[in-house]
């Protein structure tokens, strides 16, 4: 089958794999081990590894604490900072858009008495930004707003929103799990405090992460939430994933070195998929198209529902609907709730998501497909009248 859910979680890289290879068997040392060289041999792979991940986000290794991914990331983020700066203040700032893993952290936070402000984005999935600094309260201590969306992809006014954080002394950490690796991200020239990503979605493994935190301008802090053996800077106790953690800085130079060629590649890709889908009648991109991951793309397909029209290429091609959440309820994707969109064009939406080893002749038979799906879906549909 065509694989087209690189947002839900990428194929490794060959390449990751090899390099994380030896670090199962032969050089298994635990890389906090100091007084000898097994333990040595470990640490300094994870050194090299921590160097791989901060170049690729323009950040210093002492910048980065290796997760689990990018949930307990976002976790440690929200509640790390909230713990930290609780005499500063209780609130927080972040928007309707974001991944559970930030909204549930969110929802934890208030009811350790903490105050969040969830902003409403626009209808193409952007936020206000003079809603975000109307917000903004003596009380509010981070503004919490993600890269690139992992359903829609589009990708929010960073520097504009880091500008807003400085201005008033607020903290500004993102969700960088979709961007990171597929689009530039510098956390100086992007104004970045905190910034969240994960392995499994840049070719890399599952099971490691990282949370970037700024240590100048300003020196930035959170409270641990896993205590332990004082590993990651104190920040995030528990042995290290040596292989995890070398496959993930692998991954990162990879990136770097094809995000460029990779981007353009995609897009147009891409966008060759995007055109052919708007053929079909009654058929809408969600959220905004400028601003937007190169690999990306959501569509609603009217009259049709989702679910009904996977079921009809699902065994040749894997995607995602808007109507197949997060859990196993039926629910339509709350972020095309959120930019407006009903049930029924939320219900009939797909999610593609394009990556390192999408063909040209992927794209065509997926065109094919879904035209074909669509048509004959409509053709037995009584909401469908010619
Ligand atoms: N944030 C975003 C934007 C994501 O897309 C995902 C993965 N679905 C996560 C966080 C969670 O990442 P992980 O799977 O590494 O916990």
């Amino acid at each position: 089958p065509i694989y087209l859910d690189n947002n839900a979680t990428t194929p490794m890289d060959p390449r990751v794999l090899e390099a994380m290879l030896p670090y199962f068997v032969e050089k298994f040392g635990n890389a906090a081990s100091r007084n000898h060289s097994f333990g040595w041999v470990a640490e300094e792979a994870v050194d090299y590894a921590r160097e791989q991940v901060a170049k690729l986000i323009g950040a210093d290794a002492k910048e980065i604490i290796f997760t689990s991914g990018a949930t307990e990331a976002n976790n440690l983020a929200l509640k790390g900072v909230f713990e930290m700066y609780a005499s500063k203040g209780n609130h927080i700032i972040t928007c309707t858009t974001e991944h559970k893993a930030v909204l549930d952290a969110c929802k934890h936070i208030e009811k350790m008495g903490g105050q969040v402000t969830y902003l409403e984005v626009k209808s193409d999935g952007l936020i206000d930004l003079g809603e975000l600094e109307n917000a903004i309260t003596d009380k509010t201590v981070l503004i919490s707003i993600m890269y690139g969306n992992n359903e829609i992809g589009v990708i929010q006014p960073v520097r504009e929103i880091s500008a807003i954080a400085r201005k008033h002394g607020v903290l500004f950490f993102t969700d960088g799990t979709q961007a990171v690796g597929k689009v530039p991200v510098d956390v100086i020239a992007d104004g970045i405090d905190l910034m969240s990503f994960s392995g499994h979605k840049m070719y890399g493994p599952k099971g490691v992460g990282v949370l970037y935190v700024r240590r100048k301008n300003p020196r930035v802090k959170v409270t641990a939430q896993m205590d332990g053996g004082g590993h990651e800077r104190g920040m995030r106790s528990g042995t290290l994933n040596v292989p995890g953690i070398v496959g993930l800085g692998k991954a990162c130079e990879l990136c770097m070195n094809e995000m460029e060629s990779e981007g353009t590649r995609l897009s147009a890709m891409r966008d060759r998929l995007e055109a052919a889908l708007m053929q079909v009648e009654e058929a809408y991109v969600n959220g905004n198209r400028e601003h937007r991951l190169p690999h990306t793309t959501n569509i609603s397909f009217k009259y049709v529902e989702g679910e009904g029209l996977m079921m009809g290429f699902n065994k040749n091609i894997a995607l995602s609907s808007g109507s197949a959440c997060t859990s196993a309820s039926l629910e339509p994707s709350y972020v095309l709730k959120a930019l407006g969109l009903g049930d029924d064009l939320a219900h009939s939406s797909l999610r593609f998501g394009l990556g390192r080893f999408t063909t040209d002749e992927q794209i065509d038979f997926t065109i094919n497909a879904i035209t074909t799906s669509v048509l004959k879906l409509r053709e037995m549909s009584p909401l469908w009248e010619m």
